[in-house]
C-alpha cells in the first residue's frame, strides 16, 4: 500500500480538488493507497472539508494539529502515522505534479528505496526570494555537502526510510536534507514546478528566515567557525597595530592614534557581539532540543474517531 501524505495549512480552496486528482490518478493506475491529509492547525474550513472527505472515502484519513506547527511537523506526523509499505509526500496546492506518482511508485517497485522528484526549474518566484534561496542553498552545499538547489519535499520513500526518519531523535527537523542524509538507494526524477492551483503561498518572510537559519544551524557549525577565523584575523591586525604604536612611542609621537583606538574598540566589540550571538543561537537550539518537546500535537485523528464509532456500534 502507498501512503500519500499531504500537509495542508489554510488550503480550503484546494482540498477537494487535490483529493479528487490524487484519488483519480491512484485508482487509474490501480495503486492501493491511503490518503493522509495533515491539517497543520488551519484557521479556515480545511479541517471540516477533510472530515467530509473521510466520510465519503474510507481510504482518506485526516490528522488535525492543535495549532500551526509548520510544514516539517505536518510531514513528520504523516510519516509517523502512515501505514503504507511506502509513502509519498506531496504539497496540497498541486505544485508537485501528482501525475508523477505512478512513475515514482514504479521505480520503488523496481527496488529504489527513495525516489526524489527534483525541480527542473524553480518556477515563478520573486527576485528577492530567488536571491535568498540561492544563498541559502550555497551555504548548505559548501558547509554540509547536502545539495538542495533543486530538491523538493516531493519524495517517495520505502518503509525502511520512513522508519529511519521516525527513529531520528531530534526535534528541529529539516525533511528535505534529512531524507538525503539517511542515505539508501535512490533515484531522481525531474518535474516542472506548476503554478499554485488556488490560494496564496503559506510562507512569509519571517517564516522563511527562521526556516533557513534553523536548517543551516541544524546541518553545520560553519557560522561558529567564521567567528574563530575573524578572531584570528583580528589578532593579526592587533599585532600589526601594536608594533606600529610601540615604534611610534619610541619616536616620541605617542599622543596620536586615538582614531586607531576607536576603530579597534568598535571592531573588536562588534566581532565579540556577533560571536556571542552565534554561540547564543546554537545554545538556544541545544536548549530547544533538550526540552524534548513534541514536534507537533495531534488533536484529532479521523481514524481513531472511526474506530471509536465502530467500538460503540459493536
Ligand atoms: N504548509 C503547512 N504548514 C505551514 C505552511 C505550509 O502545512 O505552516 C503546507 C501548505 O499547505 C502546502 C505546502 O506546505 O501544502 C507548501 O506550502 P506553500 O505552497 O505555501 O509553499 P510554496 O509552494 O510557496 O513553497
Ligand atoms: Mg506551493
Amino acid at each position: 500500500m502507498l501512503s500519500v501524505i499531504v500537509p495542508a495549512f489554510n488550503e480550503q480552496e484546494n482540498i477537494a480538488n487535490t483529493a479528487e486528482v490524487l484519488t483519480g490518478i491512484l485508482a487509474e493506475n490501480s495503486i492501493e493507497y491511503e490518503l493522509i491529509f495533515v491539517d497543520d492547525g488551519s484557521r479556515d474550513r480545511t479541517w471540516e472539508l477533510i472530515e467530509e472527505l473521510t466520510e465519503k472515502n474510507p481510504s482518506v484519513r485526516g490528522l488535525h494539529f492543535s495549532r500551526n506547527f509548520g510544514k516539517e511537523g505536518a510531514i513528520f506526523a504523516g510519516l509517523k502515522r502512515c501505514e503504507g509499505d511506502c509513502a509519498v509526500v506531496i504539497d496540497c496546492d498541486l505544485q508537485h505534479p501528482p501525475a508523477l506518482i505512478p512513475k515514482m511508485y514504479k521505480l520503488w517497485q523496481d527496488g529504489f528505496e527513495i525516489v526524489e522528484a527534483v525541480k527542473s526549474s524553480r518556477g515563478h518566484e520573486s527576485l528577492l526570494y530567488k536571491v535568498f534561496a540561492k544563498s541559502f542553498y550555497r551555504i548548505m552545499k559548501r558547509s554540509s555537502d547536502v545539495d538542495l538547489d533543486r530538491a523538493s519535499d516531493f519524495k517517495l520513500m520505502d518503509r525502511k526510510v520512513i522508519d529511519a526518519l521516525n527513529d531520528l531523535p531530534e526535534r528541529i527537523t529539516f525533511f528535505r536534507a534529512l531524507s538525503s542524509w539517511v542515505g539508501f538507494k535512490g533515484a531522481k526524477i525531474e518535474f516542472e514546478v506548476a503554478p499554485r492551483a488556488a490560494g496564496t503561498t503559506k510562507w512569509n518572510f519571517r517564516k522563511l528566515v527562521k526556516f533557513a537559519l534553523n536548517n543551516i544551524t541544524s546541518f553545520t557549525n560553519f557560522p561558529m567557525q567564521i567567528i574563530t577565523w575573524l578572531g584570528v584575523l583580528f589578532l593579526l591586525f592587533a599585532v600589526v597595530i601594536s608594533v606600529y604604536s610601540i615604534v611610534k612611542f619610541f619616536c616620541g609621537q605617542s599622543l596620536e592614534g586615538f582614531t586607531t583606538v576607536y576603530i579597534l574598540i568598535l571592531l573588536s566589540a562588534s566581532v565579540i557581539m556577533i560571536g556571542l550571538g552565534t554561540i547564543g543561537y546554537y545554545m538556544s537550539k541545544i536548549y530547544e532540543e533538550i526540552k524534548f518537546r513534541p514536534r507537533y500535537i495531534i488533536s484529532e485523528d479521523t481514524k481513531d474517531k472511526k474506530n471509536k464509532e465502530r467500538n460503540i456500534a459493536e
